[in-house]
């Protein structure tokens, strides 16, 4: 967030900074002064008023002031200081576990101590732990006019120096020397009532007592929804000016109709649905026109997404160009693989695969088809990576993308420079997002709607059980392969540690042999091989394996309509998206299918929600509404760990009101004030836009 004023003075211009403190600050991506002001206090506290000691209550931060009525060192397994302080109205003591000689000895009776800390009941009436304390002299200094900020420690430095620095921040701010530009022009600030740039950052970092702090402490503060705006302003903005810069590009516009289309749905042992229908239009529609096609599909596990994706390519193909599907996982990719190889082989088109783990001959050989221009590429992300090149790749899908960083799928939509066009991009994602989300993780997205389930589904049937009813779900599955069909048991660990994981699965599986000698028990975990898994997944197709015993792996994707079981473990432990995706695996038919959530008791109030919303609903959409509530925006789209989508202020759940005011408020922006969009922008993402370079 560095400003590029030239007043924008370097951090060594500030007194107490030398080139450590420096290097500290720009690790905690600190680089400007005027960041500085951008690091806000996570809390207060109020040093303004002196209370008096005869009404504290316990629980109560405050300030408080007395005399010494005597000190002494307590000896015992924990030697501590206990030093009594009275003000007139009544006592206090206060303690010390880790302590000085030195102190005690300043702690004479009748020296003057002002403390601040938290009021505690004792054994001997009121106590602080630890306060803070200052002697004080004969004359006592005011208390602090402004409520004091407690800042997050970045970057290991202590409260001391980040008030030094926030305190000649803010004096540069006042006499001009450091300029921060207002970037939200009045007619957008006035109607919502919000503060200038300068006045909420000075109020931020310097309450006045009267302040609403609760308000403050919640980040509902006027001066905090500021900020808060700017950077949802931001992100949105910079969405669409990546997808206006797409749209800017030349794509190939296809136009031919196939007669492999009509083919391939004629061999469909199905019709599409309504919502299919119509979305496939859509996207063909899309696909006529020399402009990339940015197309977000929603739609909820099941509803069958991946067959609108197949006439996508047919379209594709039809004219000439490439298509690309690429997936998150190596097990959904080969999910895909053969689904495309089963439909469409017998059109001519056979897939050319591509993952990671396709290495040395193989590779060359894959690397060699696609480059000479084989019509469809189903792949892992390594179909991203450099080294894979298309002689004219038009199509791309990008599945479960919620699994993606949300910009990493830009990379591979610029696979098609070769021959001087950027692909159309079909994004598909069976974690419905929440609209407020979406618009702000998508702005600037077509989206697609699958709002409507293949005939004769029928929601899962979910229980919850506790792990001590293990042996009764263990002969659930005898019942249910007894009647033809199959089930899923799966392995979770707290820690996401594939040795571990595997081992508990294994272990499991080794357990349900014995426990089932006449069920054809079989184990698929991410540390086989992928050929091994892949013969497991055709062994559970074809019905030859009853029982799949799995880890997460099988989360995503895979599609094995008759298994109408799901029996997971340890399901406090699991969020629900996850949940919600991992019972998207059974109930693919037509047969009534259940699913048993298995948790060690006792549950947290939060793994209890969790399991009642997924008992209640069926619906990935309410589901998506209650993670998001529940863990927030991060979790939901799956991007906490590749740090896409984190906001410093905003939070998605909690600015839902200012969320929805953003597309009116970007438009305003684009149209009315670019400059100042361009600068927004600048500010909040700056360097963090590097997919922005297209
Ligand atoms: P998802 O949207 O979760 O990716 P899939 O595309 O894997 O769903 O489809 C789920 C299952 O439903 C597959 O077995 C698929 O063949 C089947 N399917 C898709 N569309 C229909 C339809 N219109 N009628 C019946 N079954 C369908
Ligand atoms: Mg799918």
């Amino acid at each position: 967030m560095t400003e590029t004023q030239p007043t924008a003075a370097s951090l060594t211009s500030l007194k107490g900074v030398g080139p450590k403190l420096q290097s500290q600050l720009q690790e905690a991506g600190i680089h400007a002064v005027s960041d500085i002001l951008f690091h806000l206090p996570l809390r207060y506290e109020d040093r303004t008023r002196i209370h008096p000691v005869g009404a504290l209550s316990p629980g109560q931060r405050v300030l408080i002031e007395g005399q010494v009525e005597h000190a002494a060192i307590v000896p015992g397994k924990r030697r501590m200081l206990v030093v009594m302080l009275a003000d007139g109205s009544g006592r206090i003591s206060l303690r010390f576990f880790h302590f000085r000689y030195s102190q005690y000895q300043q702690l004479k009776r009748g020296t003057r101590l002002r403390c601040f800390g938290e009021v505690k009941a004792g054994y001997q009436g009121l106590e602080m732990i630890h306060p803070n304390y200052q002697r004080l002299g004969d004359a006592s200094p005011p208390p602090a006019d402004r409520l004091t900020p407690i800042y997050p420690t970045a970057a290991g430095l202590n409260q001391a120096t980040w008030l030094k620095l926030t305190d000649q921040a803010i004096a540069r701010l006042h006499n001009g020397e450091l300029a921060l530009t207002e970037l939200l022009p009045a007619d957008v600030l006035e109607p919502l009532a919000l503060p200038s740039l300068t006045d909420a950052l000075q109020l931020i970092h310097r309450p006045p007592p009267e302040i609403d702090t609760a308000a403050l402490e919640q980040r509902r503060h006027p001066a905090q929804q500021r900020l808060a705006l700017e950077e949802l302003l931001a992100h949105n903005l910079s969405m669409q000016r990546l997808h206006r810069q797409q749209r800017g590009q030349q794509a190939p516009a296809m136009s031919g109709q196939s007669r492999l289309e009509t083919q391939f749905l004629e061999a469909l042992p199905f019709t599409l649905t309504g919502a299919q229908q119509r979305v496939v239009k859509q996207i063909h529609a899309d696909l006529k026109r020399p402009f990339p096609m940015q197309r977000l599909l929603q739609g909820d596990v099941g509803c069958g997404k991946t067959v609108v994706a197949a006439l996508a390519v047919l379209r594709a193909h039809a004219s000439g160009w490439q298509s690309a599907i690429t997936a998150p996982t190596e097990l959904l990719a080969e999910q895909h693989r053969h689904s495309f190889s089963e439909w469409l082989a017998p059109l001519g088109i056979e897939p050319v695969w591509l993952s990671g783990k396709v290495t040395g001959k193989a590779r060359e050989k894959a690397l060699g088809e696609i480059a000479a221009g084989a019509p469809l590429v189903i792949g892992t992300h390594a179909l991203m990576q450099t080294g894979v090149s298309f002689s004219k790749l038009g199509f791309v899908v990008i599945d479960e993308q919620h699994r993606f960083g949300v910009h990493q799928r830009f990379a591979l939509r610029q696979k098609g420079d070769q021959s001087g066009v950027t692909a159309h991009q079909l994004i598909m994602t069976a974690t419905p997002i929440p609209r407020t989300l979406a618009m702000t993780a998508y702005a600037g997205l077509e989206v697609s709607v699958i709002d409507e389930l293949p005939p004769g589904r029928q929601p899962v049937k979910t229980v919850a059980l506790s792990g001590e009813r293990r042996q009764e779900v263990i002969r659930r599955i005898t019942k249910a392969c007894e009647s033809g069909r199959q089930a899923y048991w799966v392995c979770t660990l707290i820690e996401a540690s594939d040795v571990l994981e595997a081992q508990a699965a294994e272990d499991t599986a080794d357990e349900l042999k014995a426990a089932l000698p006449n069920v054809a028990v079989g184990l698929i975990h991410g540390r086989m091989k992928s050929r091994d898994k892949e013969a497991v997944m055709q062994s559970f197709k074809g019905g030859r394996i009853q029982l799949l015993v799995a880890t997460t792996v099988i989360e995503v994707g895979v599609d094995v309509p008759n298994a109408t079981l799901m029996i997971i473990e340890n399901v406090e432990r699991l969020g629900l998206a996850q949940l919600h995706q991992l019972r998207g695996r059974v109930g693919r038919g037509s047969a009534q299918a259940s699913c048993v959530l298995m948790y060690q008791p006792p549950l947290g109030p939060t793994a209890k929600q969790r399991l009642n919303i997924m008992r209640e609903t069926n619906d990935g959409f309410r589901i998506a509404e209650k993670d998001l509530e529940l863990r927030g925006p991060g979790e939901v789209l799956g991007t906490r760990q590749t740090g896409a989508l984190q906001f410093r202020i905003a939070d998605l759940a909690r600015d839902q009101a200012l969320l929805a005011k953003i597309p009116r408020i970007a438009d305003r922006m684009l149209t009315g004030y670019p400059q100042q969009a361009d600068a927004l922008i600048q500010r909040w993402i700056g360097q963090a836009e590097r997919y922005a370079e297209v």
